[in-house]
Order: C-alpha cells, then structure tokens, then sequence
C-alpha cells in the first residue's frame, strides 16, 4: 500500500475538509454510510446536466445515452463483484433485495416445519422480512449464536443446520461487531445439506475484494451508499436459473415483454425483477463508485483499513474503563464500545462537538445488543479515507470526554 497516496485519496473526498462545530470534521461513521468522491459526484451531476432521460423507453439519442450508461454501470457492478452482468438485480439497497428473496424465493416454497436459520449478528434487514415470511408460511427462525469474541460459534451453526433448515440467511461483515464470517466455508456446507443460502455483503464490499462466484453462496446483496455510492442503489445477485425459476416482486413497466388483460408476459431477468423507473443517476454514480474502489484497489483498501484498525486498537488499549465489543481476529474496521459509567448517546454527543462523527444506539441490530447485555453502544467505523490523524483526534477527543461525564 505504500505506492498509494492516502493523503491524494482523501482529497478526493470534499465533504471531509468541512468543519462541524468549529471543529475539522472526524468521521467515523462509514459503517452507517460512506463519503462521496468527486468522481461520483461529477458523474451525478453530468448525467443530469447533459443526460438525462429515462431508460429502456425511448429511441430518443438522450435515451440511448440513459440506457447505455446504466447498464454500463451494472458491468461495471459485475466486473466488481466477479460475476455475470445478466444476474446482477439493480435495487433501491440491500433492505430491498433481501424482500425480494424474502417474497420471491421464500414465500411460495416455505412451509409448516421449515426452518430458517439466521445468526445472532444479522442487521434488523436480515431479520424482518424472514419473520414476516414466517409468519405467512409457519415456518420458524432459528438463530446461531456468538461466542465471546463475537465470531460465529461455528459448533452451533453445523448442528443448527439439521434437514429442516431450507435458507441460512448470514451477514458477510457484522455492523457492530466488525466480525468477518467464514462465508465460503460455510456456503459449502450449507449446499451439501441442500441449504438455501443469502449473504448479505453490506458491510463487506466496501471493505475488501468480494469475488462473489468463489463464495458459492445462491444469493448475495449489498448496498450501493455504503460503497461510496448514492443512496438508493443496491443489488441482488442470483443465478441465472435461480432468477428465472422466480416470479416477479414488483410489478409495472420495464418488468414485461407483453401485457394483455388476459395474461403478462415478463421479461427476462434481471429486468423481470426492476419494475418502473429506477433510480438511474444513482447508479451511473454507484458505476463510478466502483470503478473508482477499483482503480485504488480493494486489496490495498482493506490493508489500509487495517492498518488504521490497528493503529485505534492499540491507541484505546490503554483507555481506561473503555470496552470494546468484538475482537475476533481480521475483523473489519469496527469499533462498537462503551466507557463504564457513561452513556453511549453522551459520548457520542459529546464527541460530536469536537468534531468526530460516531454512531451510538442499537444500530439495527436489537437481538444482537441484547444478546451483549448492553442497551447502546457508541461505534466508530473506518475507512481508507480516514487517516492516523483521524484517529489521534479521535481519541484525544474521546479523553477529553470522559473527563467531562467523569
Ligand atoms: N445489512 C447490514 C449488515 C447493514 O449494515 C445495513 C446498513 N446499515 C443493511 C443491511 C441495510 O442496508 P440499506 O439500509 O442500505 O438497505
């Protein structure tokens, strides 16, 4: 990582040379969502100066331009994430995509006695739709739970995973813990058991390279504003035959081949899935964004990351009373804690009048924080657009802090 200049990269980031309170801006809260390079935001702002029209509609030179720059970007999404263009569904984010599986895939094959397995980990995202498919199909949930350190309890899970289970339903990177789980091994164990699997690559994609065809997962998702991208986009990857063996979510134009009152016929995937008009400046940034991730290279932002991880963890070990929920090795660039004797929602408050950006609550992630006996955590997230300094700043601050709720 050496060859790369951390300090260029930063400066494509404008947003990150703003002050908050008077204070240089410290932000740490990418995990929630990531900055903006200019590179995206240019493309946005191009597309609707001298582009703009809507897709797949018109013969019109604007439309062809429209049409062509989406799709451009979802190649782009393929070259990124090592997989077919054809089988990339563009949505509006993960949360999206997840109800797509959920209603599409789950729905119609679910029964009384099914199960379906999720982690103690999983954002309320890879919770909800599950429960409410339940509930219209009988079928229960089942959870794996952590050990200690916040890995995976990976005993629990291959005993969980008896015939009954028909999806695991597993985050790639937990959001408040940082843990990364052993997706491809326990993909493959999934499948020789005939088990159903979804990998929610949120956390993930921004932070290392995801080769989604090595993971051998049946359906991944992820979210296009965490990976330095507009909110609004996202995506659902799936099998050709998977996808085709699925009946439409949504439906509305874009979707159809033909329609008639006495029957539809819907277009092939992906579009079968991306009813009306979707959110196409979006994703001609999100196309930017990732060709952008890519021209840095993952490999050299997910050791820059750890490096600054690295940098934090040693910095907060001799933190007084400071406590930091999850530690398991190679985690992300998380830092989910808590200072005995305060409030998160206090130090979090309090640090943003110096400046530094964190989150504090339960980060959608309820059955997790309960499991952890605690009611909020605050949680500093990284990228490779922060630097050391970020991170002495933050922890000075932090100090400065706990002196003040002392
Ligand atoms: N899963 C995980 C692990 C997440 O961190 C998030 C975002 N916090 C989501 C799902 C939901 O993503 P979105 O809100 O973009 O749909």
């Amino acid at each position: 990582i050496n060859n790369i200049n951390w300090s260029q990269v930063r400066a494509d980031f404008p947003l990150l040379t703003r002050e908050v309170h008077g204070k240089p801006l410290v932000y740490l809260d990418s995990a929630n969502t990531s900055q903006k390079p200019v590179a995206v935001i240019d493309v946005v702002d191009d597309f609707y100066r001298r582009h703009n029209a809507n897709v797949s509609r018109a013969v019109h030179q604007l439309g062809a331009e429209a049409t062509e720059q989406y799709e451009a970007s979802r190649k782009s999404l393929s070259r990124f994430l090592n997989v077919r263009a054809d089988e990339l569904v563009l949505t509006s984010g993960t949360t999206f995509a997840i109800n797509l599986v959920a209603y599409s895939w789950a729905l119609p094959r679910l029964q009384v006695g099914d199960v379906i397995l999720l982690s103690r980990m999983e954002h309320h995202a890879n919770i909800v739709p599950w429960q409410l498919i339940a509930e219209r199909t009988g079928a229960t949930i089942r959870v794996a739970e952590l050990l200690p350190d916040g890995s995976l309890d990976m005993d629990g899970l291959w005993a969980a995973m008896t015939p009954e289970v028909k999806l695991l339903g597993l985050t790639h990177v937990s959001n408040v813990l940082g843990t990364v789980n052993p997706v491809r091994e326990i993909c493959k164990e999934a499948r020789k058991r005939g088990i159903t699997t979804l990998i929610d690559g949120s956390q993930a994609a921004p932070h290392m390279q995801v080769d989604i065809a090595s993971i051998g997962c049946d359906f991944y998702v992820a979210t296009g504003h965490k990976l330095c991208g507009p909110t609004g986009t996202g995506l659902l990857w799936a099998r050709r035959e998977l996808l085709q063996s699925m009946p439409p979510f949504i439906g509305g134009g874009e979707m159809i081949k033909e329609v008639r009152f006495d029957g539809t016929v819907f277009n092939n995937p992906p579009h079968k899935f991306e009813a009306g008009t979707p959110n196409i400046a979006g994703f001609v940034g999100l196309g930017a964004a990732v060709n952008y991730l890519s021209d840095i290279g993952m490999d050299h932002i997910h050791a820059r990351e750890a490096e600054l991880l690295a940098h934090a963890t040693e910095s907060l070990s001799s933190f007084d009373g400071l406590r930091i929920y999850g530690t398991a090795p190679g985690k992300a660039a998380i830092i989910s804690f808590l200072i005995d004797g305060t409030h998160a929602h206090d130090v979090a408050t309090l640090l943003d009048l110096e400046g530094v950006a964190v989150r504090s609550g339960q980060h959608c992630a309820h059955p997790l924080l309960q499991s952890l006996g605690v009611g909020a955590t605050c949680r500093a997230s990284l990228a490779f657009y922060n630097t050391h300094e970020d991170v002495d700043a933050f922890v000075l601050a932090l100090h400065k802090v706990r002196k003040l709720l002392a």
